[in-house]
């Protein structure tokens, strides 16, 4: 079957669209044939290195969507199953062996692009926003990139939860985009100081929560965002890690609250990710959530993805056609 790896790791030029063995499904493992794979900047990050992967040529993609093929022993679903799933990587490919764990069932309105759109940031922004810090009506959030993968879904769900939304964004294209997706006021970040914009809008009062999937440029100043008490949420680094931070830093900024969370943590147990799955497919059904398909690649176009993605040319999400 036809994959892309990276070999070695690197630049995206060494993506390489190669031929490999099909994986044939272990025990709690089903095979499933990839319609639709996400493109999600964790991706970029086993390229490029920064996340190291045991295997080589390191694999990719960590989210698909597609067609039961096989099912291993032990692997609760059924071959012919529509089926769609979150962190499992090795969906740059024709076919992927995914654990049964990881996978869930398509309702019939949802398309595999779409599924393969909302698996991994949908989980994310339903983390972010119902479990890290669950958003109640009368709050206020600062979504960073908000006009990104993650960043429109959280805007999304921020306001299903009846918050008010502050977006930051590099273009008026981008504000733009956010606010159709429901963000109240969208600060282009890359014009004015979005801690001043911040204070403006709340009356100086600082917002609830950070969500922020930016890193290096903005999480200094994030700090000064929020209220005392608040909470920050570094949940990526776009922009370049954060680095070393100082404890006493939260502190002297109010008694913040600070955590670092990411997915697995937050679908290891089948409830869980039913519950979130379950959520995030009925506000499809009722036309609450929209889903931004910014592109659709071929899988062989995957450095071009990936290209587009690190250069913030892109909206929403990036998908791969296998
Ligand atoms: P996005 O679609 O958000 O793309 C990145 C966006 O970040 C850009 O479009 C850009 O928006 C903004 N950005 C700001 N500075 C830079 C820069 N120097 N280079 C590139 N982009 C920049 O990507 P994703 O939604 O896939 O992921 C965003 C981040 O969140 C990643 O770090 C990812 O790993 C992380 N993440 C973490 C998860 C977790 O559970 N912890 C889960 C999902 C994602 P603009 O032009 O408006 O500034």
């Amino acid at each position: 079957m036809k994959a892309v790896v990276a070999d070695p790791v690197g630049g995206p030029e060494n993506l390489q669209y190669i031929d490999i063995e099909k994986p044939q499904p272990g025990p709690g493992e089903a095979l499933v044939k990839l319609e639709a794979s996400g493109v999600n900047f964790i991706d970029v990050y086993f390229r490029a290195g920064l996340y190291k992967a045991p295997e080589t040529p390191v694999k990719l993609g960590n989210e698909g969507a597609g067609i039961i093929e096989a099912i291993g022993p032990g692997a609760n679903f059924k071959v012919g199953q529509r089926v769609a799933y979150p962190m499992s990587r090795g969906s740059y490919a024709e076919f992927a062996s995914v654990p049964a764990a990881s996978l869930v069932r398509l309702p019939d309105y949802v398309s595999f692009e779409e599924g393969a759109a909302v698996m991994l940031q949908g989980m994310t922004a339903h983390y972010l926003t119902r479990s890290t810090f669950p958003l109640q009506p009368g709050q206020t959030c600062l979504v960073h990139a908000a006009a990104g993968g993650a960043g429109l879904l959280i805007v999304q769900m921020a306001k299903i939860a009846g918050a008010t939304v502050i977006g930051t964004a590099s273009t008026q294209e981008k504000a733009l985009l956010a606010k159709e997706h429901g963000a109240d006021h969208v600060i282009l970040y890359t014009e004015a100081d979005f801690v001043d914009q911040t204070r403006r809008i709340t009356g100086n009062k600082g917002v609830d929560v950070v969500y922020d999937s930016v890193g290096s440029s903005t999480f200094h100043k994030s700090l000064d965002c929020l209220r005392p008490r608040g909470m920050m949420v570094t949940f990526g680094q776009s922009s370049g890690p954060i680095g070393q931070i100082d404890p006493l830093v939260l502190s002297q900024k109010g008694s913040l609250f600070l955590t670092r969370p990411s997915v697995p943590n937050h679908i290891s147990e089948r409830a869980e990710l039913d519950w979130r799955t379950s959520e995030i497919f009925k506000w499809i059904e009722e036309g609450r959530l929209k889903l931004n398909i910014y592109k659709i690649y071929e899988l062989r176009d995957a450095a071009s993805a990936h290209r587009d993605l690190e250069a913030r040319r892109t909206t929403g999400k990036l998908l791969l056609k296998p």
